[in-house]
């Protein structure tokens, strides 16, 4: 039966062990300010380059060193990336788990020291229980976000895993051809080999997990106001030129709600700015609760929304611009026992967009109506109709 060449074992000892290195290091360099655990990622590949290079002494050096140190420290390894993954996720650290196998690895390779094949099974099981673990911490209790990393690191180990227990089931089945880890053998070559591999899509898989997160908080931080959570001024201007460019196309009708709290300053220098940052989350939070999926609501500045209506005419601009006024007046804020109340002027424009309009000119009118509201008393909503500079003002409904 024609079989793999055995590769030998201590030339890809030294692979595993420099490519583990190489990795380390730049490890070292993807290493983020905050603590996203590729610190531990960083010490779980320098243990594990130890782990090998004491493989690799086997036969020079004390069988207590080459191989009960070594399973040992490649349980910490495990450890430190149950750790790293922990940690990425800003959990607490399970110690238990974490430390439990590495003293029941360094007891099962003491106990069994002369007994390769009992030996490798506990080794085996020890390290599956750690992978189990890792993965579960990948996955548990929460799906991350961005899965690629995660699904990445969950295949290259449970591929370690699956090779390890298969590789456990070899032995049993081949009681007199059993080879310790200094020999030539097809089992040793796949192991080593797939101890290389499983360390490089692994490690890629974690730095894509960090880097996937940086991108999202990155987007986070680009397009949503910070204090209301809701989309800021760069989204919405993006979504309104986007959306005025379909509305025109499609010859649909659009409309915007420019939304101003009441006397804002007065809560502001009455209840402390604090309060007044609660009630611009409590209205934006109201303000949010009544838009279908295709709109959009967004904080234009100070105490200013933007509300962005695809498909939307005046009739049902203005209805829902009279629902939002009243369920803010009727909703108030409840901030540190005490219950704010506050109320809203809004500016209507609404209107069916023509080859060469202006998506701004949308939001100069709702302005204007807003400004009109204002001074018709406020707590009311007025509306305007788009002003096309160089053509006549049609008139007032
Ligand atoms: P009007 O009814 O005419 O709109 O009066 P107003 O007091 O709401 O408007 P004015 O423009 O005089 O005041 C707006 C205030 O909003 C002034 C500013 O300090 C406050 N403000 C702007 N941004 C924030 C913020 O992020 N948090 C808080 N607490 N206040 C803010
Ligand atoms: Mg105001
Ligand atoms: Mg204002």
């Amino acid at each position: 039966m024609a079989s793999l060449a055995p590769l030998d074992t201590r030339t890809m000892m030294v692979m595993v062990i420099a490519g583990t290195l190489s990795m380390a290091l730049a490890m070292a360099f993807v290493r983020t300010p905050r603590r996203e655990g590729t610190g531990f990622w960083a010490w779980a590949l320098l243990t594990h380059a130890g782990t090998y290079l004491l493989f690799m002494l086997r036969g020079q050096i004390s069988d207590w060193l080459s191989i009960v140190l070594a399973n040992t420290i490649l349980a910490g390894t495990f450890a430190l990336l149950l750790a790293a993954v922990t940690a990425f996720h800003g959990r607490a650290q399970p110690w238990m788990w974490l430390l439990a196998p590495i003293p029941a690895t360094a007891l099962l390779n003491g106990l069994f020291l002369q007994d390769l094949r009992l030996r490798l099974l506990t080794s085996s099981f020890m390290l599956s229980i750690q992978i189990v673990l890792i993965v579960w911490a990948l996955w548990r209790p929460t799906r991350p976000n961005q899965p690629r990393g995660a699904i990445l690191i969950t295949l290259a180990l449970s591929t370690q895993g699956a090779i390890l227990l298969l590789r456990g089931i070899w032995y049993l089945s081949q009681p007199t051809a059993v080879q310790g880890l200094g020999g030539n053998g097809t089992a040793q070559s796949i192991t080593f080999l797939s101890a290389f591999i499983v360390v490089l899509l692994a490690s890629l898989g974690f730095v894509l997990m960090t880097r996937d997160r940086a991108e999202a908080i990155n987007h986070e931080l680009a397009n949503n106001d910070l204090l209301t959570g809701i989309a800021n001024r760069r989204l919405l201007q993006q979504t309104l030129q986007r959306d005025a460019q379909h509305a025109m196309r499609q010859r649909e009708a659009y409309a915007v709600l420019m939304v101003d709290i009441d006397h804002f300053k007065a809560i502001n220098d009455s209840r402390g700015h604090l309060a007044g940052d609660a009630v611009l989350r409590h209205v934006a939070q109201l303000l949010h609760s009544r838009l279908r999926s295709q709109d959009m609501v967004g904080r234009w500045g100070g105490e200013e929304f933007l509300l962005l209506l695809p498909a939307t005419d005046v009739s049902g601009a203005s209805r829902l611009a009279q629902e939002l006024r009243t369920l803010v007046q009727d909703t108030p804020c409840r901030y540190e026992g005490m219950l704010i109340p506050a109320q809203i002027s809004i500016g209507v424009c609404a209107a069916t967009l023509q080859p060469g309009d202006r998506a701004r000119w949308l939001v100069d009118a709702a302005d204007k109506a807003l400004y009109r509201a204002k001074e018709r008393g406020r707590n009311s909503v007025e509306q305007a109709p788009l002003l096309r500079p160089g053509k006549p003002v049609p008139a007032q409904g």
